[in-house]
């Protein structure tokens, strides 16, 4: 385990200096074009294919995830998010025509998706690998260069180096910055373009509030306290196969972990005895051959937390059905707990818990999951299960939420094609798909005029005379429709152009 126990922060000078080196790598990148930078990506995605188990090494040494949470997470997820840019970049890239209003007759509309310049990437621990390189690889192909800050906890020292290495253009326009809270404070100090974020809502609140004061965009990935509701209806099979495992993967520590279970009073008994069967089930381990269920807690303070509000809970009256402590084989396991009998005052009802804990909740009616289900100060995703459609989408429909996964748990996030992100206290700003990609430019509006000696309508003399012509205007344009509408445009735009040549008189 390589967790450093202090961190080594950079000094202001150094960071002065890397800042200096991305301003200059994001002058010479914004000669490239497109293809030569997703020809970069197609090199680093051939080299991460071919060392998939040494990277999946890394990060299990780093974080203590099952092997198969590392592959899974971690080397194919980042793979299929590279390959998603690979294909649809360029159409959402390109250069886009848009519509030119008949009052501007003759003008061309464009937009263009520029880049932001040098831009800041700041990550957590608990997905050191995908959350980086996701957002380093995204803005890179929009032609940004890429100031990345990775976790103090998890550095995975010299791993993206390795990687960049794959590609040229990559290594010279990714500049990797070892250190904590500090070296990113410093580096906001730099002034980049753009902040993406992807850590606790503390941090966030602290970044929003430094960066407030140099007018920099910050996108916030932040946590959450996501619900699952189960009516009646699911499959239970199914469902508790699924919230489990939403639940427990990556031992609870993923943002969009199922942190609050709501089930429907009819199957709420049955579920949680089958919860509790299947949960005895699984196989705890780490340093797994691909063999293990659930791994270890990455960090001694996340452990804490964990402990703090399973004992909380079962102080304040919680029925615990399995689990309750670390493994007596491992300090660094928690066991996976399932509790019921819990209420809105207990710690692990308010606060992110981010461990292996399944508190089980009874609800009798849909307006009642409803309301429970957004009763939380975070926002980030949720997941319901059921065999009434029409039932499922006046649900999904109004959480109040970033994502919502149905009949399955963050499903979501294994489409590239649609946006991540969250709303309330989990955050702003959207990752994947092609709103989360366009974040990472600028778009700039265009209208192209012809070079002829035409004087506009609109520009000087005003004269009485314009003046109602417009009014005229006016009202054709907003209060005719059909024929009547276009012969008004002829006629009031003919005499406007004819107004406008004339000298004030
Ligand atoms: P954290 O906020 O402690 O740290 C995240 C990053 O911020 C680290 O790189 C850290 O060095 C840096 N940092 C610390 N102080 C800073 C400061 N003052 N200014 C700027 N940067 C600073 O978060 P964590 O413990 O690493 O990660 C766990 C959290 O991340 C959980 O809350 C989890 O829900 C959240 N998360 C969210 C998403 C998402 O996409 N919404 C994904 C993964 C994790």
């Amino acid at each position: 385990m390589t967790t450093p126990s202090t961190t080594t922060e950079m000094s202001a000078a150094a960071v002065a200096e890397v800042a200096a080196q991305a301003r200059a790598a994001a002058d010479k990148l914004a000669h490239t074009t497109l293809a030569e930078r997703l020809a970069a990506v197609k090199a680093i995605s051939a080299y991460v294919l071919e060392h998939k188990e040494d990277i999946a090494d890394a990060v299990c040494r780093e974080t203590r995830k099952t092997r198969t949470d590392a592959l899974v997470s971690e080397v194919m997820g980042v793979l299929d998010n590279f390959e998603w840019l690979l294909h649809r970049a360029p159409k959402i890239l390109a250069d886009q025509k848009v519509p030119t209003p008949i009052a501007l007759l003759g003008k061309k509309s464009r937009i263009y998706h520029q880049p932001l310049g040098v831009v800041l990437v700041i990550s957590p621990w608990n997905y050191p690998l995908h959350i980086g390189i996701t957002s380093i690889v995204a803005a890179f192909v929009c032609g940004n260069a890429v100031l990345f800050k990775p976790s103090e906890v998890t550095p995975l020292q010299g791993l993206f180096e390795r990687i960049f290495a794959a590609a040229p253009l990559l290594a010279q326009s990714v500049f990797v910055c070892y250190g904590g809270g500090e070296t990113a404070q410093r580096l906001i100090d730099t002034q980049p373009a753009k902040i993406f974020f992807t850590g606790s809502a503390r941090t966030g609140k602290r970044i929003l509030a430094q960066a407030a004061e140099k007018l920099i965009p910050v996108d916030l990935e932040l946590g959450g306290k996501d619900a699952a509701i189960v009516f009646d209806s699911a499959n239970l099979d199914r469902a508790v196969a699924g919230v489990m495992w939403g639940a427990l993967t990556n031992a609870g520590q993923s943002c969009s972990s199922l942190e609050r279970i709501y089930v429907q009073a009819g199957v709420y008994d049955e579920f949680v005895r089958r919860l509790s069967a299947a949960v005895n089930g699984l196989v705890l381990n780490y340093g797994d051959s691909g063999d293990a269920d659930i791994g270890g807690i990455t960090a001694a303070f996340q452990m804490d937390i964990i402990r703090r509000h399973v004992a909380d809970a079962r102080a304040k009256g919680a029925t615990q059905h399995t689990g309750g402590d670390v493994l007596a084989a491992s300090e660094h396991i928690f066991q996976p707990t399932v509790l019921t009998n819990l209420h809105e005052n207990m710690l692990l009802m308010q606060e992110e818990t981010f461990g292996p804990l399944l508190p089980v909740l009874k609800f009798d009616t849909e307006e009642e999951a409803v309301a429970l289900a957004n009763h939380s100060e975070f926002g980030l995703a949720a997941s319901v299960w059921g065999g009434d459609k029409a039932q499922l989408e006046r649900v999904t429909r109004r959480l109040v939420c970033g994502a919502v996964s149905v009949n399955n748990a963050m499903i979501t996030e294994g489409n590239p094609n649609l946006p991540f992100g969250g709303t309330k206290a989990s955050g702003h700003g959207r990752q994947k798909g092609a709103e989360g990609l366009l974040g990472y430019t600028r778009s700039k509006a265009v209208l192209y005029d012809g070079n002829s000696g035409k004087i506009e309508a609109n520009w000087y003399p005003y004269t009485q005379k314009k003046y109602h012509l417009f009014a005229d205007l006016i009202d054709t344009l907003f209060g005719k429709s059909g024929i009547a509408r276009l012969l008004g445009l002829i006629k009031t735009g003919t005499a406007l152009e004819g107004e406008a040549k004339k000298p004030r008189g």
